[in-house]
């Protein structure tokens, strides 16, 4: 079986998009932080699955817990960029998107002490209003991106976007690894991360995940240390947006092992250095 990607958000719990209860980035600073010990968890996890996996630091994260950084480096997972301020890509313009990602790369790279790579964009908020995405990210010094979400979501998704992994912007300079869909009964889903992964039980998962496999392409798994943290605060929000948010929080951690069990995952540079169409059609 093909290797897959494991892929963790780094983020804390009031980092949650559109819901006009989120606080913003100036009182981030004073609200009670629970990425330090569900980060570790997580960590723990995958030492105990002995998998390594690619780590998207939120830059203001990184930067208030330089620690976890380096304690992901140390134990030899992938450090990469969840950006800075963890704005919507699609609410920034192409100037203020460039500070954030930029800003985030030298931070990561100097906390880190190694290059860093790859982005995910907050939200998969990379949309066709954004054609410009691509080329700033390769301009920041970025080799991957693992931002497009290629079917209709709340926020971002791009349709009809090409679901494996193959090569973006002028001179086809970025690599993209586009966020995991599957049809089922026709209709282009995830399974695989965030909310999807904490709604659907995990046999659903699992037969989506082979399909994928079957289909050539590799799965993108992702999470949120907050998933794993049942306890966690909540911010006020609307009913069907406090289900999305907060269901299942209870199961994550059991389905993350399960997922680490049953299938072959690694980092992401990896999985991209042993895809042939990928290493082979870089156009310099
Ligand atoms: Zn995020």
């Amino acid at each position: 079986m093909q290797n897959s990607v494991f892929s963790v958000d780094v983020e804390d719990w009031f980092h949650i998009l559109d819901v006009p209860s989120a606080p913003p980035i100036s009182e981030w600073g004073s609200l009670p932080s629970r990425v330090e010990v569900n980060f570790n968890r997580l960590l723990d996890l995958f030492d105990e699955k002995n998998v390594k996996v690619t780590c998207f630091f939120l830059g203001w994260v990184g930067e208030r817990f330089p620690n976890l950084v380096r304690e992901a480096a140390s134990r030899g997972h992938e450090v990469a960029s969840h950006g800075y301020g963890h704005r919507l890509v699609f609410e920034q313009t192409r100037q203020e998107f460039s500070d954030d990602v930029r800003h985030a790369r030298g931070l990561l790279e100097d906390i880190s002490g190694v290059p860093i790579r790859g982005y995910r964009a907050p939200g998969f908020s990379t949309t066709e209003e954004t054609p410009w995405f691509f080329d700033v990210l390769a301009e920041a010094g970025y080799e991957y991106d693992s931002s497009v979400f290629p079917a209709p979501r709340g926020h971002g998704g791009l349709r009809g976007g090409r679901r494996e992994p193959h090569r973006r912007g002028t001179n086809d300079k970025l690599i993209e690894v586009p966020i995991t869909v599957a049809d089922l009964m026709g209709k282009p889903m995830c399974f695989f991360g965030g909310g999807y992964l904490r709604l659907f039980p995990y046999w659903l998962i699992r037969r989506m995940s082979k399909q994928v496999l079957a289909e050539g392409r590799p799965v993108v798994f992702y999470v949120h240390p907050r998933e794993i943290d049942p306890s966690h605060p909540r911010l006020p929000m609307s009913r069907k947006r406090r289900f999305k948010s907060y269901v299942n929080l209870e199961t994550t951690e059991w389905k993350i092992g399960q997922i680490l069990q049953d299938f072959p995952v690694t980092m992401f540079q990896r999985v991209i250095a042993n895809y042939p169409s990928l290493v082979n059609a870089h156009v310099s």
